[in-house]
């Protein structure tokens, strides 16, 4: 099997200007894959007039010829092969204009998505809309009957993060959620009243048996024990995999509909906070041609939760320190060995936390990225290949980005995503990841 080795970059027409940098990069670390982001309501290139009439939302079809096709055969001419890449749900900007759309606690409540510490960009949609859903398969199976791209990988094909507001954890509750659970054989109306339940006992925490507990250094079921969560609480996370997973499995056999010559997938959330955002890995396994851990905004996607937690806990519980919240909850999802900040402010570190990867921190997120991407290689069967996504843009210096790099091998993927901002990305990272992948 050949070893991917992919980046992510901006439209076609910006990339026209840049085969330079590109054949930089296929000649330095071997780049064989570029993925050319796109939003939910299309780029340069959009989805035919009928399909875009299709959709829930505003989108602006241009006229004018995109030129992807001739982008595309310049790639293929140079071995390169090109996806696309489609947001479908979480972290959607235009969130707030779609009140039909929007994704609800379990009260039924459109709720803000800035925390105290979260970077503000996690309006969600409903995972479950039939209106949204019927759009992106028709939006796939248009693009790939239109363009001779070689493969699609969804983004935000999930719930947000819990480091946004601890409610994306207790949603979405709106009707047409409760009729899919059902659907799926779940019982919603005794789900909603476990999560309730537990989220009235999050705030109503026991200061000293907390104080036990910490000692105790609890493990997740023992954290969920304590809190005094019922079945509820598992059938609730199962149930938003199935969800997310029934949308991929229409997805992933709409693009393979229109050709079966594409490798179709989606970018999976960190394996240590999987469960709780709507992926569970070997589902892909059966929905995808290949996986591809999203390991690139570490501090968005675990440390961001811990902070929440922390901080809503510390709200609702008069005397309870972050310190204890901040031990029990590492523990709870495996990021005691780290060896993590006691304090709120200690992990905050700047007024305002970058919303990526960085290596002005004193946080070891390149210890984080390699043992999460070997956490993902244990949780699935092999069966379909690994490609790990990590940064190497300019806020990281080459240190940071070898040891990125050498975690992805030591996890011995099948193929490694850039994402590096402007290509070719700086060129003292580029020559880390070729240290690593040539030595
Ligand atoms: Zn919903």
């Amino acid at each position: 099997m050949k070893q991917v080795v992919g980046v992510y970059t901006g439209s076609a027409d910006i990339l026209q200007q840049q085969w330079k940098a590109v054949e930089y990069l296929k000649d330095e670390i071997g780049l064989n894959l570029i993925i050319l982001g796109m939003g939910p309501a299309g780029d340069r290139w959009s989805p035919s007039p009928e399909v875009a009439a299709k959709a829930p939302f505003k989108l602006s079809v241009s006229q004018e010829k995109d030129g992807l096709n001739d982008f595309l055969a310049q790639a293929h001419r140079r071995d390169l092969d090109v996806w696309i890449c489609i947001s479908l749900y979480a972290e959607m900007d235009s969130g707030p204009n779609y009140a039909d759309l929007m994704f609800r606690d379990l009260e039924g409540n459109v709720f803000s998505p800035v925390s105290q510490y979260g970077s503000g960009w996690a309006w969600s949609w409903c995972p479950s809309k039939e209106s949204i859903r019927a759009y992106n398969e028709a939006l796939l199976y248009d693009l790939a009957k239109r363009y001779d791209v070689d493969g699609f990988t969804l983004t935000h094909q999930r719930y947000s993060p819990i480091g946004h507001n601890i409610s994306n954890l207790f949603g979405c509750g709106c009707n047409e959620c409760e009729r899919e659970a059902s659907k799926l054989g779940y019982d919603f109306g005794s789900m909603r009243n476990s999560m309730l339940g537990l989220l009235r006992k999050l705030k109503k925490i026991d200061r000293n048996k907390l104080s036990v507990m910490t000692e105790l250094s609890p493990g997740f079921l023992d954290f969920f024990y304590y809190l005094g969560a019922d079945q509820g609480l598992l059938d609730w996370l199962n149930f938003r995999c199935d969800l997310i997973q029934s949308g991929m499995k229409r997805y992933y056999e709409a693009a393979r509909r229109a050709r079966d010559n594409l490798a179709v997938g989606s970018d999976n959330f960190p394996a240590s906070f999987s469960m709780i955002s709507g992926h569970r890995y070997r589902d892909f396994e059966d929905n995808a041609d290949f996986l591809s851990p999203l390991l690139s905004h570490i501090v968005i996607f675990c440390l961001f939760n811990f902070m929440e937690l922390a901080t809503k806990i510390k709200e609702w519980n008069q005397g309870i320190s972050e310190e204890q919240v901040l031990q029990c909850t590492y523990r709870a999802f495996g990021y005691d060995k780290f060896n993590l900040p006691s304090t709120l402010s200690a992990l905050l570190e700047h007024p305002r936390l970058p919303s990526s990867d960085y290596s002005e921190t004193k946080l070891p997120l390149g210890e984080i990225v390699g043992d999460e991407i070997l956490k993902a290689k244990s949780f699935v069967s092999g069966k379909k290949p690994m490609y790990g996504i990590f940064a190497a843009h300019s806020k990281l210096n080459p240190v940071d980005v070898e040891k990125r790099a050498l975690g992805m091998k030591r996890a011995n993927v099948d193929g490694i995503i850039l994402q590096v901002g402007p290509l070719p990305g700086p060129i003292d990272n580029i020559a880390a990841i070729k240290r690593v992948f040539h030595r």
